[in-house]
């Protein structure tokens, strides 16, 4: 059987059809057909080997919907024709101290789904069983998809800061991963203000929860954030966002610009302040997100394009062109 999709054959190519053959399924993987695929700024930077670890043939997609259609010899945890979802890490040693503790996404031998294996923007994905999550009814395909990378990259973090209705927290660029943190946040009880490059933007950035819009290029008031989130893709000057914390508040990095970040080191230690990262979410706190959302009603706001529009979608999320998560239908 082939396997249909797009693929970048060299960096900053433009995608174009390709397809392999399936291999046999190992004992614990399984055929997904695919329905949905959402389209990350990740996938920009793995298209344009941005993190000089991008493996050619490339086929992108890490936010992925579809259902079970075939099953390795020991899979147990799905059934055929169940609605699941895949998301970045594709696979985990499952043996180390880490993944003991649950830590699966930090695994120094995880896999990811979209580099080194052939990714969601493609007909059917082989996905390994023990990391697939299932949806919750309420929740359609298509609204999904984003979740499973974006709502879930957002969520870790609040959920490791233990965010509450005290806080004040601010959610530096409103694309696919910040216009569902300001929705997260705000589900939180937190005081949330969205700061962007884009006015545009500020109508609908108060539609998903934010108390206020502040452009990146006025003047802002300092130490006012117990916690940053910065969903940004590009460079900014960190120590001016640093100075926008309260003592002992955090700067946490989920979005991945190549950066070398001079800080200035006296901002961090007079006032107790702390920079963190962290990438996507293990997979119970996978599970937590997908009902959250699912129980306060979180959306992402989607723009759906066919799959053979890929290159279209590509060049618009490049361009800040996207309102505010593109997702592919994937099934022909
Ligand atoms: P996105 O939809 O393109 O959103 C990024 C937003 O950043 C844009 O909408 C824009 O918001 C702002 N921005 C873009 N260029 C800018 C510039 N030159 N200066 C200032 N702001 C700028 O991308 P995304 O899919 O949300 O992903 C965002 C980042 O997170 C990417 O670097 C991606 O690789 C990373 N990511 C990390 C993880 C993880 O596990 N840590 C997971 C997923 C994604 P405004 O218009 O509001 O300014
Ligand atoms: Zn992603
Ligand atoms: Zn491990």
């Amino acid at each position: 059987m082939k396997i249909h999709g797009y693929a970048a054959l060299k960096p900053k190519g433009s995608l174009c059809p390709f397809s392999y053959e399936k291999p046999p399924l190992a004992p614990f993987e399984i055929l997904v057909k695919t329905t949905h695929c959402g389209l990350c700024h990740s996938d920009i930077h793995l298209i344009d080997n941005d993190w000089n670890r991008s493996n050619y043939p490339l086929i992108p997609g890490h936010e992925i919907i579809g259902t079970v259609e075939e099953k390795g010899s020991e899979v147990e945890s799905v059934e055929i024709g169940d609605r699941i979802g895949v998301s970045w890490i594709k696979s985990s040693c499952l043996s180390c101290d880490l993944c003991l503790s649950g830590d699966t996404n930090i695994c120094a031998q995880k896999t990811t789904i979209c580099n080194g294996h052939f990714g969601g923007f493609a007909d059917h994905v082989i996905a390994d069983s023990r990391f697939v999550f299932p949806i919750p009814s309420t929740i359609d395909s298509a609204h999904a998809a984003p979740l499973l990378c974006a709502g879930a990259t957002v969520y870790a973090p609040m959920h490791r800061f233990n965010l509450q209705s005290h806080h004040s927290v601010a959610i530096i660029g409103i694309g696919g991963l910040g216009h569902l943190a300001v929705q997260f946040a705000a589900a939180f009880g937190a005081k949330v203000t969205a700061i962007s490059t884009s006015p545009s933007k500020e109508a609908e950035a108060k539609s998903f929860g934010a108390t206020e819009f502040l452009s990146l290029n006025e003047n802002l008031r300092e130490n006012q954030f117990d916690l940053i989130l910065s969903t940004v893709s590009a460079d900014l000057d960190w120590n001016q966002i640093l100075s926008l914390l309260k003592p002992k508040g955090t700067l946490h990095f989920v979005g991945r610009p190549k950066s070398t970040a001079n800080i200035d080191l006296s901002a961090l230690i007079s006032p107790h302040r702390v920079i963190t990262g962290s990438s996507t979410a293990n997979r119970s706190t996978m599970n937590e997100m997908l009902a959250f959302a699912a129980r306060k009603n979180i959306q992402p706001k989607i723009e759906l394009l066919p799959l053979s529009k890929v290159n279209e979608g590509v060049e618009r999320l490049k361009t800040n062109r996207v309102r505010y998560r593109i997702v592919f239908q994937t099934s022909c």
